[in-house]
C-alpha cells in the first residue's frame, strides 16, 4: 500500500558514506585516528604534491567486500578507480578518486519493518569506494579561512540506495538497519557525531502513475533525527511548490538543524560536469576466488539470523531478541549469562527480562557500556538461577542485584552476608501470620464481615514482619488457611 500525503506519492534515496574503518587512509599511510591536532594526519600524498602516487590499501577492499556480503550484494570481481573532478580548496589535487563505471559491488538490499509493522525491502543499487575530502574552517579567523586535512583521503564506502524509501520513516529504519550491520561486521564505527556516517537524502513527490518528480539532494545528514526531519520539511516544501504552481529543479539542499528547514546550496551538477574518466596511477581491482570466499567465511552471524535463532533456542518474544540483537556485544553478553545457568532452559527468558530491564536502565543512567558493568555478565545467571530455585524472591533479588551493582560481589555471597534467603518453612510464616493476626483484631472482623480485599494488608503485614523475605506464595496459602476457619 502507499502512503499517499494529499495524492502526493513520495519517493527517496539515500547515499549514505561509511568511513571504513582502517589504520591508514585509502591511498597512503596516514594514520586515520580521530580527535587529532589539525593537519597532523597528513602525508606529501594526501596534499597532492607533484610525483605522489597513490597505493591503495587493500583492508579498505576487504571491509567494502565485507559490507557488499552484509546487503546481500554482488561483490564484483573487477572494480575500478576513477577521477572525479571539482575544485574545493579542501581537495587539493582537483580531483576526488572514486569508483563510477565499475563499483566494487552492485544490487543489495537491506530488509526494514514500514510504520504499518509490514517488512519491506529497499533494493541497494551500489557500494563504491572513495576518498574524503578534508574540512575548511570558516569561523576561527574573520578574514581567513582555515584547511584541516586531516580527513582527505580517509577511506569512505558510499552505499546507494535505490528510490524505494516511501515515507521519513522508512528513510530513518533503512539507516538504523544499515547502521546495525557496519557494526556488526566492523566495517564503520557508525558514530554520527563524529561524522563518520553521513547520509544524503534525494526526495521528490509525484502522482501515481506518473513518472517520478524532479529530486533535491540533502547534503551530510548527521543524525537519524535529522534525517526524519530533513525529509518531512523537504515533503512539506515540495508539495506546497508544486501546488502553487512552481516546478521543483533538481539542485542540492542543505539541512540546517536549529530551524529544521532546508535551503538550495546549489544547483545539481551532472555525472558530465565531473568529467570522470579511470585514474591512470590505479590498476584495476582484481579480486580471486579465494579473497572473496574467505571473507564471506568469516562472515559473524548477522542481526537478523541471530534474532530467528534467539527466538527458536532461547524461547524470546520477538521483540526481546531485536532489543538483544541490536549490538552485537549485547547479544554475546546475552549468551554468555545464558549459558553460565545452571538450568538454561528455565531461566532464558528471565536472564532477557532482567538485561533489558535492570541491566539496561543502569547502562542509561551511569551511561554505561555493557562492557563497564561492575560485575560479571555470569552473575546475572546467578541471581535468576536464585530466583527460580526459589532461595530468593523476584523482590529481593532487586536488592541484591543493587548490592551487585554497587560492590560487585556474587549474588550468593551477597544474600548469604546481608541474610536475604527466602523463608519457605510454613512453620516461621505461620507464626508471624498469627502474630499479624492477632495483632489486627479491626481488619480481621471487617474481613470476617466480607471485606475480603483485607487479605492483601495481612499479606503485606506478614511480608512486612519476615523483613521481605516471606515466600509469597506460602505466605498466601498460610493465611489463606488461617484467615478462613
Ligand atoms: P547521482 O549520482 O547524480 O547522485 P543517482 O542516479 O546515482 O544520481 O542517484 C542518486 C540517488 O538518488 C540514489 O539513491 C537514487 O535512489 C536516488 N534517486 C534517483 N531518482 C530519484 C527520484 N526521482 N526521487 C528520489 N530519489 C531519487
Ligand atoms: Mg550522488
Amino acid at each position: 500500500m502507499s502512503k499517499l500525503i494529499n495524492g502526493w506519492e513520495v519517493v527517496i534515496g539515500l547515499e549514505v558514506h561509511a568511513q571504513i574503518s582502517t589504520q591508514s587512509k585509502l591511498f597512503s599511510s596516514s594514520p586515520t585516528v580521530f580527535g587529532a591536532d589539525p593537519n597532523e594526519q597528513v602525508s606529501f600524498y594526501d596534499v597532492a604534491m607533484p610525483g605522489m602516487l597513490p597505493v591503495l590499501n587493500e583492508e579498505a577492499v576487504n571491509q567494502a567486500i565485507k559490507t557488499g556480503f552484509a546487503i546481500n550484494g554482488t561483490v564484483n570481481k573487477m572494480s575500478q578507480f576513477d577521477r572525479k573532478n571539482y575544485f574545493y580548496p579542501d581537495l587539493p589535487s582537483g580531483y576526488q578518486i572514486s569508483q563510477l563505471f565499475h563499483p566494487i559491488v552492485s544490487n543489495g538490499y537491506i530488509d526494514i519493518t514500514d510504520e504499518d509493522g509490514n517488512s519491506k525491502r529497499i533494493n541497494i543499487e551500489r557500494i563504491h569506494i572513495e576518498q574524503d575530502a578534508g574540512k575548511s574552517i570558516h569561523d576561527l579567523d574573520k578574514e581567513h579561512s582555515y584547511i584541516d586535512l586531516n580527513r582527505a583521503g580517509i577511506p569512505l564506502m558510499e552505499i546507494v540506495s535505490k528510490p524505494d524509501i516511501r515515507s521519513s520513516y522508512e528513510a530513518m529504519q533503512y539507516l538504523k538497519q544499515l547502521r546495525m550491520l557496519l557494526r556488526y561486521i566492523g566495517a564503520c564505527a557508525c558514530n554520527m557525531e563524529q561524522g563518520n556516517l553521513r547520509a544524503d537524502a534525494n526526495v521528490s513527490i509525484h502522482k501515481l502513475d506518473t513518472p517520478f518528480g524532479n529530486r533535491a539532494e540533502i547534503k551530510n545528514i548527521n543524525s537519524i533525527k535529522f534525517l526524519g526531519d530533513a525529509i518531512d520539511y523537504e515533503i512539506q516544501r515540495q508539495i506546497y511548490e508544486v501546488e502553487s504552481g512552481k516546478t521543483i529543479h533538481q539542485e542540492t539542499r542543505l539541512f540546517d538543524s536549529r530551524t529544521g528547514e532546508t535551503r538550495t546550496m546549489r544547483s545539481k551538477e551532472d555525472a558530465a560536469d565531473y568529467r570522470y574518466f579511470p585514474d591512470p596511477d590505479l590498476k584495476p581491482v582484481v579480486l580471486s576466488d579465494e579473497r572473496i570466499n574467505k571473507i564471506k567465511s568469516e562472515l559473524p552471524e548477522l542481526p537478523s539470523v541471530k534474532k530467528t535463532r534467539f527466538v527458536e533456542q532461547y524461547k524470546l518474544t520477538p521483540a526481546d531478541a531485536s532489543i538483544l540483537v541490536e549490538e552485537r556485544k549485547t547479544a554475546d553478553y546475552y549468551e554468555k549469562a545464558v549459558k553460565a545457568s545452571r538450568m538454561p532452559e528455565e531461566t532464558s527468558k528471565l536472564i532477557a527480562n532482567w538485561l533489558i530491564g535492570e541491566v539496561f536502565a543502569i547502562l542509561n543512567k551511569e551511561n554505561k557500556e555493557i562492557s563497564d558493568l561492575a560485575f560479571p555478565i555470569e552473575y546475572i545467571a546467578e541471581l535468576v538461577d536464585l530466583i527460580v530455585d526459589k532461595t530468593i524472591s523476584g523482590r529481593i533479588a532487586k536488592t541484591v542485584f543493587a548490592n551487585m551493582n554497587e560492590n560487585g560481589k556474587h549474588p550468593k555471597e551477597i544474600v548469604e552476608e546481608l541474610d536475604l534467603a527466602q523463608i519457605t518453612d510454613p512453620e516461621i510464616i505461620t507464626k508471624s501470620a498469627k502474630e499479624i493476626i492477632e495483632q489486627s483484631p479491626k481488619q480481621l472482623e471487617q474481613y470476617k464481615s466480607g471485606k475480603t480485599q483485607l487479605f492483601g494488608y495481612f499479606v503485606g503485614q506478614t511480608m512486612k514482619a519476615l523483613q521481605g523475605k516471606g515466600n509469597p506464595e506460602v505466605i498466601n496459602s498460610v493465611l489463606t488457611k488461617l484467615l478462613n476457619n
